[in-house]
């Protein structure tokens, strides 16, 4: 050991004994993503003791905040309920704390805290916190940045996008944003005894969402942002100049419009993009500004997190575009994570990995890699990403991804954390939901999954994305490779 690497590790070593992080409390979880519904429709201590039963849980992710349905809620429409919970749709979902909002955590936004209206009068974390403990479980807090547009005061933090108007997102330099998501903070965790935190914002900068290169809804040049007073403010401070980096998103907006009308620039897609790029090089810093904002966030809930118990674990969902897309992918440093993460939560599904990875292939064939094939662009994407041979495109939505793919990405992201404090609890999927004649979960690739885990050196493992939406079978082939790994003490 060198000087410095010597100071640094005992510097670490310091900030680690004044926040507590040495507690053994941090070194593991086998956990599982669970939402209220499931508790109210099947019964906690049920639910509980299927979930020690069946999947060797040592760890309960509660969906507490979020208004979306990737977490909370029951099955969505259009995929089979499982052979568990109420039978029925809930269409009606609606979302929000689905605890109880204590007011004077919220001064500071014009964000209303408000409960989720799906169950007036029940608190999730009351329920299942002390019966998760009886049974010496734990239970971390799950919250994730997903609103709806009518919450009260929102619109006082949306994004103002490349045009002027209003954006449908939050800004993260926006302070009703920053202390909205601060104070839901510090209500769990000095309204309840919970066991720690997992924040998750499945959003990336404006260069990323131009282009669509996510397994989302594709290339969006129009709606980026952000461009609000606290944004250009910043921009300002990092001495970026906001209009010429207006004025590139506005040509990479020109850029992708033509090729959707059928227009094919002379000099190719690629070239042309990487001459916006060299002529308005504040398009990549502006890229940097917006992520910057959200790592501020991050940062700063992490401080308010340990200020307040020092010995909980606070952690992050890493969206699952980072599997797909190597733009997304380089702003997800897992070295740089470990300064202000306890665990980190890698998604990893790998069921709908396929049809996902496949749109992401299409989207990003439209713009950027418009001069490739489509299956040039997923050779491509299978080399840069670092994957074996996964299925050719006209196979992926059928095949999903493989165990290997699991197994690369833990062991990339172990390696990515190295000696730090900070622990890999990959994110793998059971019964994700995915096209009608699209690949399905079964217990073989759960199974295969879970091992690929645990041999990859992984430190623990989280279920997802809900149990209202696995099937029994699955949960059980998760609970037998938990166990054969000798990593469950259940
Ligand atoms: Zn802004």
């Amino acid at each position: 050991m060198n000087r410095r690497e010597f100071i640094e590790t005992s510097a670490a070593a310091a900030g680690a004994a004044i926040l507590g992080l040495q507690n053994q409390t941090l070194a593991r979880a086998i956990g599982i993503q669970v939402g209220a519904v499931s508790f109210l429709d099947e019964g906690t201590d049920k639910v509980l003791d299927t979930l020690v039963e069946l999947g060797a849980i040592d760890t309960i992710f509660l969906a507490t905040f979020t208004y979306g349905r990737g977490i909370g809620g029951r099955q969505v429409r259009g995929s089979p309920l499982p052979d568990h919970g109420k039978q029925e749709y809930d269409d009606n979902y609606h979302g929000g704390n689905f605890a109880t909002p204590h007011a004077q955590f919220y001064k500071g936004t014009s964000i209303a805290p408000q409960k989720a209206p799906d169950h007036p009068d029940y608190d999730v974390i009351a329920d299942v916190l002390p019966r998760a403990h009886k049974r010496g479980m734990k239970v971390i807090c799950w919250y994730e940045d997903v609103f709806r547009k009518d919450v009260p005061g929102i619109d006082k933090a949306f994004e103002v996008d490349v045009h002027g108007k209003p954006a449908a997102r939050v800004c993260y330099r926006n302070p009703n944003t920053l202390h909205f998501w601060l104070g839901l903070t510090e209500d769990y965790l000095r309204s309840y005894p919970v066991d720690g935190l997992m924040f998750g914002s499945e959003r990336q900068g404006p260069l990323n969402t131009a282009i669509g290169a996510s397994h989302g809804g594709g290339a969006s040049p129009a709606t980026v942002g952000c461009f609000c007073p606290h944004c250009l403010a910043a921009a300002r401070k990092d001495g970026i100049n906001a209009d010429r980096a207006r004025q590139g998103y506005l040509a990479l907006e020109k850029w992708i419009d033509g090729m959707k009308g059928g227009q094919r620039p002379v000099d190719g897609a690629f070239v042309t993009f990487w001459r916006i790029l060299v002529e308005y090089p504040e398009v990549l810093a502006w890229e940097r500004l917006w992520n910057e904002g959200l790592r501020d966030t991050y940062r700063a809930m992490y401080r308010t997190a340990h200020e307040i118990a020092p010995d909980k674990p606070m952690g992050w969902h890493i969206w699952h575009t980072n599997s797909f897309a190597p733009f997304y992918r380089a702003e997800q440093d897992y070295q740089a994570f470990s300064a202000y993460s306890d665990f980190l939560k890698v998604v990893m599904y790998h069921n709908s990995g396929g049809p996902r990875m496949a749109r992401y292939i299409h989207n990003v064939n439209a713009t950027l890699f418009a001069d490739l094939t489509p299956d040039q662009t997923t050779a491509f994407t299978y080399r840069i990403q670092q994957y074996g041979d996964e299925a050719p495109l006209d196979k992926l939505p059928t095949a999903g991804l493989s165990a290997d793919y699991v197994r690369r990405e833990t062991t990339r992201a172990v390696a990515g954390v190295g000696t730090s404090k900070t622990r890999i609890w990959p994110g793998i999927e059971i019964d994700v939901p995915t096209g009608e004649n699209e690949k399905k979960t079964t217990p073989e690739d759960v199974y295969g999954a879970v091992k690929a885990t645990f041999e990859a050196g992984a430190h623990g493992i989280i279920l997802s994305r809900k149990y209202s939406e696995m099937k029994l079978d699955n949960l059980r082939a998760a609970g037998r490779a938990i166990r054969e790994s000798g990593r469950s003490g259940r």
